[in-house]
């Protein structure tokens, strides 16, 4: 292996979340020192996820030859790289020729670079001809996706650069917890609050970030409409709507207003849970603001309503005229490190690169063209993540899946009914650069590289096109996932379709993605490089990049936003007598999504070692439970078991787990499939949960 001279640096971003803080990775022997570098998102801060980052270089854990499930009794041993590659193609024609090429299907990663993303969908398209794509993006923002595109005509998470964050007088965080999630983002949050300005969260808990806020809704898991359609109703009654605005810039307000009109703030309270006094704060804070922005995350948009959620905050920024002007507007606070070039290039069920759409003629013709093939040999759109999933092993379903960069036996909605259903599958290939616990699963796993041994783009939660360098070659034994499609692409005798370096797989991909929404045809790898990054649509080389949009007109066909009518409905799991409690599920500051990488760094695991239940005080005493007690929680779903966290920030009515374990403790064996009817998003955050002790419990560590 060829290792990099030591004392040499490479300029490269965390292995992460949507924020992709700058990075310094300097070698020293065999020890890697990390440095936040002063890039525009993190302005030299990291968090302590980015901090140990690079002890996953050296993990004992890590995968170095494939393994192979040789028959269903075996388990799982280590092969050659032609064995695999033979086993798995051979797997796959078989499958292919006995039950079609829908008989596969492919799941990928938010974490996948912009080159992998876009490979790994044509491979599904073009070698292995299935329909059936998708990725756990679908478990994240997929709400906001959809109504940014409704209301903007465009889904890019923000539309502004995190550095506006500190010119608005006033921010709306719904759902969201950056100071827990991506703490080096709180810096804006901190600037734009000692600058004067107000900061306002939605959440059931009382988070870090509504610790941090000036007023904090602490409302009722499932209840985001009407918490929404509440401030717009008292904006209208407080005639702090903007007239001029909604006239000029936008479309059918009256829809919205009809939907808020029956939102009076008791109604509201009764709801919500909030008082109405702070649903009047709230909205003058808003309302009397020069500029606002309002930014939802996964609590608003992982529920069984998601894309009305959304649209109810949107409609709230519409109405006060907090769009399409500077340091104003609604933004997502994307979650996965690439889950936006994710989505705009391919690994959507029913998205081509570019953003283009699978059931448009014309940008079928225009993929088509690039990939040297006929429009009629795309596929149809496929299977959204939760149906891909219900298909898996079922007559005239899904018989072999391909897993990359994913791990949702952690991550997916009912994982427990997910395992049975893996199990169920004539073959299960992952690609993961550790051995997670879908992995363990697989008939075939091929060990891949991970973040700082290939180089590649992302797009961050900006919009922002970002190269992560590489800073050593992967270990001996071990292929990137671009190698690994070339190589079964090869072995299926198509092996034309792919790229497996990722310039040129960059370069086609620009070529994919020109004229389209998403327009990467001006990103370079050396434009990247001297600009910290190039924000999309870039359509020139020569031309400008669009770090803010929507400041002349929005991106709908008549440059209008739209409002539409939003009404509050029922989660679709509500408590009832058995299971009276809301559970919410989120993340932790030691831990990122499944918990596959960080789970194995020391430090952070042993800041947050186990599965954990947080309970309100009154609630646990009224249940008998004391704190650090074993706990059971269950669901219509399953049962698991943790410890008790007893804890005034959190409402009477609410448990709160995070999903980053395994095991008694995994907190997605308790969710459920139900989903947005429009963006197919996991409902997370709304599950009726009940809480019992656990007898016999042996004391706590
Ligand atoms: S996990 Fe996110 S916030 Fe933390 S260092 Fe990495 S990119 Fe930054």
């Amino acid at each position: 292996m060829n290792v990099m001279p030591s004392g040499e640096e490479t300029q490269t971003h965390c292995p992460y979340c949507a924020l992709q803080c700058g990075m310094t990775l300097t070698r020293h022997a065999a020890e890697w020192q990390v440095r936040g570098r002063d890039f525009p998102t993190n302005r030299g801060g990291l968090c302590r996820k980015g901090w140990s980052s690079a002890e996953l270089l050296s993990s004992p854990d890590r995968l170095t030859t494939p393994l192979i499930r040789r028959t269903a009794n075996d388990e799982l041993s280590p092969a050659s790289w032609p064995e695999a590659i033979d086993f798995v193609a051979s797997s796959l024609g078989t499958l292919i020729d006995g039950y079609g090429a829908n008989s596969l299907g492919v799941f990928g990663g938010g974490g996948l670079t912009n080159e992998k993303a876009y490979m790994l969908g044509k491979f599904a398209r073009l070698v292995l001809r299935t329909k059936n794509i998708d990725y756990n993006g679908r478990f994240c923002m997929a709400s906001a996706a959809v109504a940014n595109q409704k209301v903007f005509g465009i889904d890019r998470g923000l539309p502004f650069p995190v550095s506006d964050i500190p010119n608005a007088e006033v921010v709306f965080l719904a759902g969201a917890n950056p100071a827990e999630t991506m703490p080096p983002l709180m810096q804006y949050f901190d600037e734009q609050r000692q600058r004067g300005g107000r900061l306002i969260v939605s959440d059931p808990r009382r988070t870090p970030t509504a610790e941090a806020a000036s007023l904090h809704l602490q409302l009722t898991p499932g209840t985001d409409v009407a918490l929404a359609n509440g401030l717009l109703h008292l904006a209208i009654r407080e005639k702090l709507v903007a007239p001029a605005f909604i006239r000029e810039r936008t479309r059918d307000f009256e829809l919205a207003r009809r939907s808020a009109a029956a939102y009076w703030p008791d109604r509201v309270e009764r709801i919500t849970g909030v008082p109405a006094g702070d649903l009047l704060a709230a909205a003058r804070l808003l309302g009397t603001a020069k500029t606002a922005m309002v930014l939802s995350a996964r609590g608003a948009e992982q529920q069984s309503h998601g894309v009305d959620n959304v649209i109810a905050l949107t409609n709230l920024v519409l109405a006060l005229g907090h769009a399409g002007k500077p340091h104003s507007g609604y933004g997502c606070l994307t979650g996965q490190g690439n889950g936006q070039g994710g989505r705009e290039h391919g690994l959507k069920a029913d998205q081509l690169p570019g953003y283009r759409k699978l059931t448009k003629a014309a940008d079928r013709q225009h993929v088509a063209a690039v990939w040297g093939v006929e429009p009629d040999e795309l596929p149809p759109p496929g299977l959204p993540a939760v149906e891909l999933f219900a298909a898996l092993g079922v007559r005239g379903g899904v018989r072999g899946l391909w897993i990359m960069g994913a791990n949702p036996v952690i991550s997916a909605p009912n994982a427990g009914k997910l395992e049975a259903r893996l199990a169920r599958l004539d073959l299960l290939v992952v690609c993961d650069p550790f051995l997670s616990e879908t992995a363990r699963l697989a008939d075939v796993v091929f060990p891949v590289a991970q973040w700082a041994e290939e180089e590649g783009t992302l797009t961050n939660l900006e919009g922002r096109v970002l190269r992560r360098e590489r800073a050593q070659p992967p270990p001996e034994g071990v292929r990137t996932d671009l190698e690994v499609m070339k190589l079964v692409a090869d072995a299926l005798g198509r092996g034309r379709h792919i790229e497996d370096r990722p310039s040129a797989a960059f370069e086609e991909l620009r070529r994919a993605s020109a004229g389209g929404v998403a327009d990467y045809a001006g990103v370079s790898y050396e434009r990247i490089r001297r600009d910290e990054g190039v924000f999309w649509p870039c359509p020139s080389e020569e031309g400008a990049d669009t770090p803010r949009l929507f400041l002349e007109r929005f991106a709908t066909a008549d440059g209008r936003a739209r409002f539409f009518a939003v009404e509050q409905q029922d989660p679709a799991d509500v408590p009832d007598e058995t299971y009276p409690f809301y559970l919410t599920t989120g993340r932790l500051l030691a831990h990122y999504q499944s918990g596959n990488q960080t789970r194995r760094v020391a430090e952070l695991a042993k800041a947050a070692p186990d599965s954990f239940v947080e309970i309100h005080p009154d609630t646990a005493a009224s249940h008998g439970v004391s704190d650090g007690e074993l706990v059971s929680v269950a669901t219509r779903r399953g049962r698991v078991t943790c410890r008790a966290r007893l804890t005034r920030t959190i409402r009477l009515d609410t448990l709160f787990m995070p999903f980053h374990y395994a095991g008694d403790g995994r907190a997605n064996t308790l969710t459920h499939e139900s989903v947005d009817p429009v963006s197919k998003i996991p409902a997370f955050k709304v599950s009726a949960a009940r809480l019992e002790r656990v007898s016999a419990d042996p004391s706590p560590s």
